[in-house]
């Protein structure tokens, strides 16, 4: 059931040693080795499946800044900055099109929300037009609903998630780095209280920094670690449709739905704030922190029991670094698309769109999208490691961005003056007690 994803073919031979170790070839860590190489730094990135094979060709190719937890608005502004370059930059195809992205709605609250979201966005040079119910009606054309209005971002855009994190990883690899797939990191070598080496299933590489981007496995990883990183993943549904007749050029999101342009002349369909939370130990050893993000998303929300009750990566697990680990176990997290959600989607499009009463689904997919309490990433040092980096729980953001994400683990890893202030994104907040704010928008 997975999505469609480049492949790229791996490098013959694990180094012995490198600057920075990078584990995780989703588009945390094909960004961040790319930014790291760009710098003149040796890295080795290992992947334990097939780079971009996770979270990163499953989400829905939104990039965008419209509606950011403002605490995360300057790095997806960054992002979008750097995005619009990438294509020329790689000498490669991300998909990536600045194509502004539309919200419409009936909901007043929704409404509301906008109206004040705008406001405050301001603030920071993000400008975003809120449209009137006629605005919003002239903005979708075809749509026969009326809609109690929406809001428009003109310098947001959409990219294929099929194309861009492999893309990203040979750009990196063009500037010396090496890629190894089927390659596992089990876990780090320490000596002296300090990182000295990643053992991964093919050898050792010997490195002072490693870099975990592992998506929704980094709790895992932590753990075997004895470092805490509260992190939880909710299982959700998308489809893509073969061609259909264009009704938006980017993104457009509507009530229970959303749908986003392919290159193939599809779409990608999601299925916006509904999901199911797999009950799993990892699950119950975090849920105070996760008890307020809870409160505010609950109705889109179901639980249920999956396979990371037993031995996924919310699993509690143990194994040494000479046997083969749950990474191993499972080369990609794969979960089985919701068929509900899925004829949930298909109605809506047609109750909106007459021209999309009969879309033809060609493929469907899950995905876990891996969160933090507050929403926001984890974009640190991890100070009671010294060595060990984190650029994870991106929160259903990581995609679009993830370019700016990947930049800011290079600087600090480089300890360069970092692009955006990494204070929102410390590990620390994770162990002090500061992170039991909810999310801001979503
Ligand atoms: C349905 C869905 C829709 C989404 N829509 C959007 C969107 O429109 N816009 C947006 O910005 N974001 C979106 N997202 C979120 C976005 O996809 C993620 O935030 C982003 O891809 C996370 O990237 P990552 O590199 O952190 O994780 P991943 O892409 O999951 O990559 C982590 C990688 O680490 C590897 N790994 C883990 N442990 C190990 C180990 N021990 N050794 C070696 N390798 C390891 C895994 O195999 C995996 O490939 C969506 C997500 C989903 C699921």
């Amino acid at each position: 059931m997975s999505p469609f994803v480049q492949t790229i073919p791996s490098n013959q031979r694990l180094p012995e040693s490198a600057d920075v170790v990078v584990i995780g070839g989703g588009m945390a860590g094909s960004a961040a080795a790319y930014a790291l190489s760009k710098k003149g730094i040796s890295v080795a990135l290992v992947e334990k499946g097939n780079i971009g094979g996770e979270q990163t060709s499953r989400n829905w190719g939104w990039c965008r800044q419209q509606h950011r937890d403002l605490r995360e608005l300057p790095l997806a502004m960054k992002s979008l900055e750097i995005w619009g370059e990438l294509n020329k930059e790689l000498g490669a195809e991300t998909g990536f099109r600045r194509t502004g992205l539309l919200y419409v709605t009936t909901r007043p609250d929704d409404y509301a929300e906008w109206e004040a979201w705008t406001l405050r966005a301001r603030e920071y040079q993000m400008h975003s037009h809120i449209l009137s119910p006629a605005e919003a009606k002239a903005k979708t054309p075809g749509s026969t609903q009326d809609w109690m209005g929406g809001i428009h971002s003109p310098t947001d855009g959409r990219a294929e998630p099929s194309l861009a994190g492999p893309a990203i990883a040979e750009g990196a690899r063009k500037l010396g780095a090496t890629l190894h797939q089927d390659c596992a990191a089990r876990g780090l070598e320490m000596e002296a209280g300090k990182v000295a080496g990643v053992v991964t299933e093919k050898g050792t590489i010997r490195t002072r920094t490693v870099l975990c981007a592992g998506g929704a496995w980094s709790s895992l990883f932590c753990r075997h670690h004895g470092i805490r990183l509260p992190q939880a993943s909710v299982r959700s549904t998308s489809f893509a449709t073969a061609a259909a007749p264009e009704v938006t050029p980017g993104g457009l999101s509507m009530p229970d739905v959303t749908i986003r342009r392919r290159l193939d002349g599809g779409y990608t369909v999601g299925l916006g704030g509904r999901g199911v939370v797999e009950l799993s130990p990892q699950g119950l050893l975090y849920a105070r922190q996760f008890w307020p993000t809870f409160k505010k998303r609950h109705e889109g929300l179901r639980f249920g029991i999956g396979r990371s009750f037993f031995d996924g990566p919310e699993a509690f697990t143990r194994w040494g670094l000479d046997q083969q680990s749950p990474f191993e176990r499972h080369r990609t997290l794969d979960p089985a698309p919701d068929p509900r959600l899925m004829k949930l989607g298909l109605t809506k499009l047609a109750e909106y769109y007459p021209t999309l009463a009969n879309l033809q689904v060609a493929q469907s997919w899950g995905g876990m999208i891996d969160s933090m309490p507050d929403g926001i990433p984890v974009i640190s040092a991890v100070d009671p490691v010294p060595g060990l980096y984190l650029s994870t729980g991106f929160s259903g953001h990581g995609f679009g961005i993830g370019p700016a994400a990947g930049r800011l683990a290079a600087d600090l890893i480089a300890g360069d003056p970092p692009i955006v202030d990494p204070h929102p994104y410390r590990y620390s907040r994770m162990i002090d007690g500061t992170n039991l704010g909810a999310p801001g928008m979503m």
